[in-house]
Formats: C-alpha cells, sequence, structure tokens
C-alpha cells in the first residue's frame, strides 16, 4: 500500500516520527463502538491521523446535552443521528478515510457481525452491559480491545487482547450499579479518547510500551495519572480456558 503526493503532503508532520508507519495506518480497520465524548474524541483524532478504514456504530440522535463533551457535533447536530453527523464532519476532515456507519447499538444478536473483520475495537460506550458484550466478541474473535470509561472527575483506559492479556471482565464485575444521573466535565472524556486513539496507533504501528496488560487511571482533579498492572483471572467466565 502506498501513499499519494496528497497523502504525504498531509502527513508530513508524523512521517519523520520515530517508529512511524503511516502505510501500516492506512491498512488498519477500526471500529469504534459508540459515538459520544470518547468515541468523538479518538475518532476524530483516527481519522486526522489517517487510519484507513474506521467503522462507526452508534444508535442514537445527538442532545442539547451531549454538547459540553461530545465535539463531534454542532448546534445544528441536535435530533440527528450521530453516526450520520459524526460521518459527514470525519469525511470533511480527512477524504482519504474510508467511513462506515451503523445506526445500531449492540446486543447479542448484532455484537459479532459489528465487530467482524476490525483489526481493533475502541470502547466509546457508556454502559457495563454493552462493553461485556464487545468484551465477548473481543475475546471470542481475539480483537484487541482498547477500553475507555469515565466517572465524575476520573478516567480509564486500557488495552486488551486476550487470549495473552486479561480481558475487560477479568478486571470488572457486571454488577456495578449505574447512577441515575452520569455526571462527567466535558474535556474528562476528550482527555480518555484521546488516550485510546494513541493506544491505537501505537498498537497498529507495533510500539511499545503500550497499555497491554495495564490499567491507566487518571485523576483530573488530583492530576495524577496511575497505572496498575492486570492479570488474567484464572476463573474468568469469558476468557478462562
Ligand atoms: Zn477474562
Amino acid at each position: 500500500m502506498t501513499l499519494s503526493d496528497l497523502e504525504k503532503k498531509r502527513y508530513l508532520r508524523q512521517l519523520t516520527v520515530r517508529d512511524w508507519d503511516q502505510e501500516k495506518l492506512k491498512s488498519a480497520k477500526v471500529l469504534i463502538m459508540g459515538l459520544g465524548g470518547l468515541g468523538s474524541a479518538s475518532a476524530l483524532y483516527l481519522t486526522a491521523a489517517g487510519v484507513g478504514k474506521l467503522r462507526l456504530c452508534d444508535g442514537d440522535r445527538v442532545e442539547r446535552s451531549d454538547l459540553n463533551r461530545q465535539i463531534l457535533y454542532f448546534e445544528e447536530s441536535v435530533g440527528k443521528f450521530k453516526v450520520d453527523e459524526a460521518k459527514k464532519r470525519l469525511a470533511s476532515l480527512n477524504p482519504h478515510v474510508e467511513i462506515a456507519t451503523v445506526k445500531e447499538f449492540i446486543d447479542s444478536q448484532n455484537a459479532g457481525e459489528l465487530t467482524r473483520g476490525c483489526d481493533l475495537i475502541v470502547d466509546g460506550l457508556d454502559n457495563i452491559e454493552s462493553r461485556f458484550m464487545l468484551n465477548e466478541q473481543s475475546v471470542k474473535m481475539q480483537i484487541p480491545y482498547v477500553y475507555g470509561a469515565v466517572q465524575g472527575w476520573e478516567g480509564f483506559v486500557g488495552l486488551f487482547h486476550p487470549p495473552r492479556t486479561a480481558c475487560l471482565a477479568c478486571i470488572l464485575r457486571q454488577d456495578v450499579q449505574r447512577p441515575d444521573i452520569i455526571s462527567i466535565p466535558g474535556v474528562l472524556p476528550g482527555t480518555i479518547g484521546i488516550l485510546q486513539a494513541t493506544e491505537v496507533i501505537k498498537f497498529i504501528m507495533g510500539v511499545e510500551q503500550n497499555l497491554v496488560n495495564r490499567l491507566l487511571i487518571y485523576d483530573s482533579r488530583n492530576l495524577t495519572f496511575d497505572i496498575v498492572e492486570t492479570e488474567k483471572n484464572p476463573n474468568c467466565p469469558y476468557c478462562a480456558v
């Protein structure tokens, strides 16, 4: 796969970065599941960076209360489908990226179809049930899964690639209670989504050190980044063999 002259001009500032491989990025297919605050940030940067193919998946429409953090959308996007608005914005940012959209929420029926053929999954979801469905596909199809989540001032990023690493279910319980009102400072999913995009790009290019077997915990209130090691749970109902 070769780059056109236009692409070489567009990516000029990153082509000379140590260990950068633009052609590998161009040949990658990435699924972004959920186009909210996390997905907005990761989709914009993955598009700008030149990931070859993006599959955007979300069944939701834009609400006014999304606009504090979902930076893919504008005032006039309110009421429209997120994937349609996202595709329009991303296509105008970088026409060299092929963008496919799916106007669906993940469920046990469509999970396999949504993830099929992707090299990598980006988690832009907002609930644990959907994340566990995504994790199940990651385990089943051995697709690397870049986890991201936010709550209050805290954010989390991880990279799971079972069977060689733990899966999400090894470190999280499915029965955590979800608060009625989700409180998020708008800037936080931006930070976490960009960290997810960074890990996606590095993973595609084979750049170490990455978040495999590690979970990053960002406390934006106290401005601390902590990394904890993650271990496979030998009794995990999803990935234990
Ligand atoms: Zn597991």
